[in-house]
């Protein structure tokens, strides 16, 4: 238990009907008694009453309430006064709880402690600070349901099953390959492929989570003077990017957030990716390179008029940059305005083509459509929502249990098997924080409010 008591607004900074000031702590009790004289509140009960500083000058009229530890958020006593919503009141009574040897919370420090007390683990922690950033319903009840534990159950499912597959090899590595059983082979061959499809399975789902918590990253790629910008434009519909018959003029990356097709999307307009000698150009292009890598889906953008083969030049562009993932990409044919007669020649190739005009802004709504199929759900009802960081620890923890079972698949080697296991567990285990390094949970509760 932390000895620190520590206390903080809960409430939005301004002015409101309620303003709320939470405590958590050893002293939190002492607290109540000191600001309010009362000495007999019972656990989960309210009461009205009047607040004082310590120079007995009224501050508020207020509703206290006290949760007794260990049945309270944090785990610890926790004193919740919910005064009249003035800015100047919370500050006087902040103030005076300071002069008791209480100290004003980080950020994020009441879910903190919530995880440290294990009232909650770390995937649900992150679900409360996504419930309230959450834009859309669809994105708060995903959060909601995170946080009541539908994504730390499903992990922690798989990781009860990785742990019984472990005992189970190591039981097995003590006798010499000839002595396990060909039953004990099945038995490891039919554990390790139900763990692969509920770790694709997961992953599926944390990938759609994903993308309701922190909307779809969509970047726009191209040569220079193919139409990115009005593209953008069109999507935007807003001037925000310079469109210019010049090449190269969009310099800088753009990033606007739109809704497309019922998602949040973070639309990021680059500089065309291209050699070039100029310092800012290759700046752009380096900047756009990195992005490769995180967007959820990348509009490759092509001039129809300049492009004699479509299907070679998209194979250009993916030899030319293989961190370009063949599943998020769509190919956008644009200026089809300029060839009335291209209608009857629309290629295809191996990745989907739209064909557009960005300028008499035709074929939009193919685009909608292309990212409501890459994105859809079945089941909207059973989503929970995810990070970035959920789906790099579920990415890491299929490829070392896939490398693993391969090995014993195909060689029998069991002790790598044991050893990827072992591996497996503990990425997987970053997702709860069962895994995880000071340094992550310090950053993870920075970006929490303060009063969280
Ligand atoms: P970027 O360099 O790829 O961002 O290209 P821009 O969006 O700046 O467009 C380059 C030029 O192509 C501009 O003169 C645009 O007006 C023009 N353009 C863009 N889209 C279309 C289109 O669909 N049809 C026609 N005819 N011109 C277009």
């Amino acid at each position: 238990m932390n000895k620190d008591t520590i206390a903080a607004i809960c409430t939005p900074p301004g002015k409101g009907g309620v303003g709320i000031v939470r405590v958590s702590g050893l002293l939190a009790l002492t607290s109540l008694q000191r600001v309010t004289s009362i000495s007999n509140l019972h656990s989960n009960s309210s009461r009205l009453a009047t607040l004082r500083d310590d120079q007995g000058n009224v501050i508020d009229q207020a509703l206290v309430m006290y949760f007794q530890s260990p049945k309270s958020f944090t785990g610890e006593d926790i004193v919740e006064f919910h005064c009249h919503g003035s800015p100047v009141v919370l500050d006087q009574l902040l103030q005076t709880l300071v002069q008791l040897n209480i100290r004003l919370a980080r950020p994020g420090e009441f879910s903190e402690r919530a995880f440290l007390n294990g009232k909650i683990d770390l995937a649900q922690a992150e679900a409360v600070a996504d419930l309230i950033s959450s834009s859309n319903l669809n994105a708060a009840q995903s959060a909601l349901r995170s946080l009541q534990g539908v994504f730390s159950t499903k992990i922690q499912t798989i990781l009860n099953a990785l742990i019984n597959l472990r005992v189970f090899v190591e039981a097995a590595l003590d006798f010499p390959e000839e002595e396990i059983s060909v039953l004990d082979k099945n038995q490891i061959q039919q554990q390790s492929q139900n763990i692969i499809v509920q770790l694709q399975d997961v992953l599926k789902n944390a990938q759609h989570g994903k993308v309701l918590n922190e909307g779809l990253h969509i970047l726009i790629l191209g040569e220079p003077n193919v139409g990115k910008s009005s593209l953008f434009n069109a999507l935007m519909q807003e001037d925000r990017a310079i469109v210019t018959h010049h090449p190269g003029t969009t310099r800088d990356v753009l990033t606007e957030s739109i809704n497309i097709a019922g998602f949040p999307i973070r639309l990021v307009d680059t500089a065309g990716i291209r050699e070039s000698d100029n310092e800012i150009e290759q700046e752009g292009i380096r900047r756009a390179t990195q992005l490769i890598e995180q967007a959820d889906c990348i509009f490759l953008v092509l001039d129809i008029n300049t492009t004699h083969d479509m299907p070679v030049t998209i194979n250009i562009w993916l030899k030319k940059y293989p961190k370009i993932n063949k599943d998020k990409l769509l190919v956008i044919g644009n200026k089809i305005d300029l060839l009335p007669e291209f209608e009857n020649q629309k290629k295809s190739a191996d990745v989907p083509i739209i064909y557009i005009s960005a300028q008499k802004k035709i074929g939009l709504d193919c685009i909608e459509n292309a990212i409501h199929n890459m994105f859809q759900v079945v089941d909207e009802t059973s989503t929970f929502t995810a990070r970035r960081r959920h789906l790099d620890a579920l990415t890491k923890t299929v490829r070392i249990f896939e490398k693993g079972y391969h090995y014993y698949d195909n060689y029998g080697l069991l002790e790598l098997l044991a050893e990827d296991l072992n591996q497996a567990h503990r990425a997987l285990g970053e997702i709860t924080g069962e895994f995880t390094s000071d340094e992550l949970l310090g950053k993870i509760f920075s970006e929490f409010c303060i009063g969280k």
